[in-house]
């Protein structure tokens, strides 16, 4: 319930003062009293009131210069924008006149009338209440324009004159922006100079819209800016909005080395690595290849004791030691935070053991952090090409195979051959690999249903699919576990593909029950990469003649992070055949949103970890609301994920997030209870 309204009467008059209370009290209001503008300063700045009736004659200053007073902050900030109402004698045209220029909100005349006077409160409340609302709104429009560094600009192509938005000066970082067209064109070089120029007059003959890129020399720095605006003119003037790239863009080419390798060791990452040894593999000399895994283990430990930096500073030591043993000849990559892979050409394969024992040896000294002496430990696996596997993806899989079990069973042995463990009876790594190798085939994997709310509408919308599996002994395995497993391997690729399969299937068998939903499925990074996604999904849309707008793919950040420019052709891709697009786990990665806003999508699904404390963290709140207004602007749809609480589907719901998903509404369920869930709240929906 909304809390009750306090109202401020001034006047020196106690009998007016004590009629309007007590006929205000009679409809509910809370009322205060004040006998002469002092006393009404002290109340105000005390009692923060929603309105203030203010008589003009009293002793001391009278009710024109309180009401200036209050305008002018003297009551502080807070009651600037009050509304103050003043009571004025009837007829006095000048005095309504003054009350008006002094800043009163409306006025009222003596004697009161108070049917009228409460009708007047009412509407100057609801007026105050709406005025806030909008300033909010401006405020955060503008918040959020200054963190997608936009702002508008005006060409009058009459005179030439060129006009910017208020903050453009600020969002560019320089003092002053060109007031002609002929000035801007100064700040560009010839090229970018001739561009806009042909540009501008495309637009001025209402042809196209401007949309291009230029740089901008502003005295000591250079902004990349993009000019967009409508493709027509209005009554010669054009209007449109600027957009700084200039951190974006250095972001762009800082994005594609780390796309491609390790900043704190300078390594490639798994992709580059894999991808140079298949064309070493191709050369076809020498014949024979090995490919070492090492872990290092309980990095964790030095962390805790030394700190991160510490175990950072750790992890490129020991990348240079790697580098300076095994020389150019040799390719290596830093595969996860704590594992690297290297790959060494050889001219036989005898020997190899007593090999590895020598040069592992030297990785194990001690590296000095901190003024401490630190020991890394580790385990090592190794295959052989060609005998291990014919390609880098099957190398690398078999040496990881022999890293987990020397990790898991070889006791102070830091190193372990393909070879030994592949003939091992208990490999558990390569059991529960084996057991996913034919779960698809055994039919274990199976899909449950979460259900997503629209928030204004109550209604739910669309499901989003999760795969679980049932084991044959450990009974259902949990994502988390083997989803990993599957990416290793590559199996997520043909798993992935029965799922959107199996969802597609759900679905149409659904829409003829008469259930209209959406689908969500989960696209792994590995899918991702994988030519020829998009039409195995539009076989599946079309084999259960479902529309490719049903179906949503939900891309996490950071596979869409992995590579940028390739993502963002997939992304066109699928998007042209209609699909619908999502980013998942928003928030998580490292990525700017302005950033991701290059790659369209349709949905921006806010993680899990920034709803948890909603309700108690404002700095959570302030980003989920800038994140939906931002997006409200862009058309794309905001989601929450995992809503536990009552409490934080209210303040979702206040801060303008279209939907919601979580144990709060549902589980995860199995289609029989999924369908009859959606039944029974379409059927509630109908009767209410
Ligand atoms: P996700 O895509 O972020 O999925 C949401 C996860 O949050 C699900 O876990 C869901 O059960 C859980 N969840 C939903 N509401 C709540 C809540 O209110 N509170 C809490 N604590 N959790 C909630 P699940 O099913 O264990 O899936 C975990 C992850 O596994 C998924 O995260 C997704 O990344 C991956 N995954 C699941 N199915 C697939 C799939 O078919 N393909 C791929 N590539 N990945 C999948
Ligand atoms: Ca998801
Ligand atoms: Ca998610």
């Amino acid at each position: 319930m909304a809390p009750v309204p306090t109202l401020l009467i001034v006047d020196d008059d106690p009998t007016v003062r004590l009629l309007t209370s007590s006929g205000l009290k009679k409809r509910g209001y809370q009322v205060i009293q004040a006998m002469d503008a002092e006393q009404a300063m002290l109340l105000m700045q005390d009692k923060n009131p929603d309105l203030a009736l203010v008589d003009v004659s009293m002793p001391g200053r009278n009710g024109f210069e309180f009401v200036q007073a209050v305008r002018n902050g003297e009551a502080g900030n807070a009651n600037r924008e009050r509304p103050l109402l003043m009571l004025t004698g009837s007829d006095d045209v000048q005095s309504i006149d003054q009350a008006f220029t002094s800043g009163a909100t409306d006025f009222i005349t003596k004697p009161i009338n108070l049917p009228l006077l409460v009708e007047r409160v009412k509407y100057a409340l609801r007026g105050a209440e709406r005025e806030k609302a909008l300033r909010e709104a401006q405020i955060e429009q503008a918040s959020a324009c200054k963190l997608a560094s936009l702002g508008f600009w005006q060409l009058n192509f009459s005179n030439d004159a060129l006009t910017w938005s208020e903050d453009a000066t600020e969002v560019l970082n320089c003092a002053t922006l060109p007031k002609s067209r002929q000035a801007l064109l100064k700040l560009l070089n010839a090229s970018d100079g001739l561009r806009l120029d042909t540009a501008l007059k495309v637009a001025r003959e209402g042809q196209d819209g401007l949309n291009l890129e230029i740089t901008l020399y502003l005295g000591h720095s250079e902004r990349i800016v993009r000019l967009q605006s409508d493709p027509k003119t209005q009554e010669g003037q054009l209007i449109g909005a600027f957009q700084d790239v200039t951190a974006l863009r250095a972001f762009e080419d800082k994005a594609l080395y780390l796309a491609e390798y390790d900043e704190l060791t300078d390594l490639p990452k798994r992709r580059l690595f894999l991808n140079l040894l298949d064309e070493k593999l191709t050369d076809r000399k020498p014949t024979v290849w090995s490919i070492g895994v090492i872990d290092i283990s309980r990095l964790h430990r030095i962390n805790d004791a030394l700190g991160i930096e510490a175990g950072d500073q750790v992890l490129a030591m020991f990348a240079k030691r790697l580098k300076n043993i095994l020389g150019h000849e040799a390719l290596m990559c830093r595969l996860e935070a704590d594992t690297f892979a290297v790959a060494i050409p050889h001219t036989d394969s005898e020997q190899m053991r007593a090999y590895y024992q020598h040069w592992l040896q030297p990785l194990a000294r001690a590296h000095h952090v901190k003024s401490e002496e630190v020991f890394v430990d580790f385990t090592a696996g190794v295959s052989l090409y060609p005998q291990d596997g014919s390609n880098s993806d099957e190398l690398l899989r078999t040496a990881l195979l022999a890293q987990r079990f020397c990790r898991d069973h070889a006791g102070n042995q830091k190193v372990m051959f393909y070879r030994d463990v592949a003939s091992s009876e208990e490999n558990h790594a390569l059991s529960l690999e084996n057991d996913l190798r034919k779960a698809l085939e055994n039919q274990e994997f199976f899909l449950v249903y979460q259900p997503k709310q629209q928030l204004s509408t109550s209604r739910f919308i669309g499901v989003e699919a999760l795969l679980r599996w049932r084991h044959p002994t450990r009974g259902v395995v949990s994502p988390g576990e083997f989803i990993p497993l599957l990416e290793e391997s590559g199996l997520i690729i043909d798993v992935g593909d029965w799922v959107a399969e199996e969802a597609c299937r759900q679905l149409a068998q659904w829409q003829a029950e008469g259930i209209e939903v959406g689908m969500a499925i989960n696209i792994s990074a590995r899918q991702f990469e994988q030519f020829g996604l998009a039409s195995r999904l539009s076989r599946h849309v079309a084999q259960y003649a479902i529309q490719p707008r049903q179906l949503e793919l939900e891309i996490t950040e950071s596979t869409a992070m992995i590579n940028p420019e390739a993502t963002l052709l997939t992304l066109y891709e699928l998007r042209k055949l209609g699909f619908k697009l999502a980013i998942d786990d928003f928030g998580t990665g490292h990525s700017s949103y302005v950033y991701l806003l290059r790659f369209p999508m349709d949905t921006l699904k806010i993680d899990r970890s920034f709803i948890i404390d909603i309700a108690d963290a404002r700095p959570n709140r302030a980003i989920v609301r800038s994140l939906t207004a931002l997006s409200q602007g862009l058309g794309i749809k905001t989601v929450a994920e995992g809503v536990e609480t009552q409490r934080q589907r209210d303040y979702l719901d206040a801060l303008d997030v279209d939907d919601i998903q979580g144990f709060l509404l549902a589980r995860p369920m199995e289609p029989q209870a999924c369908l009859a869930f959606l039944q029974a709240h379409a059927r509630a929906m109908v009767v209410n």
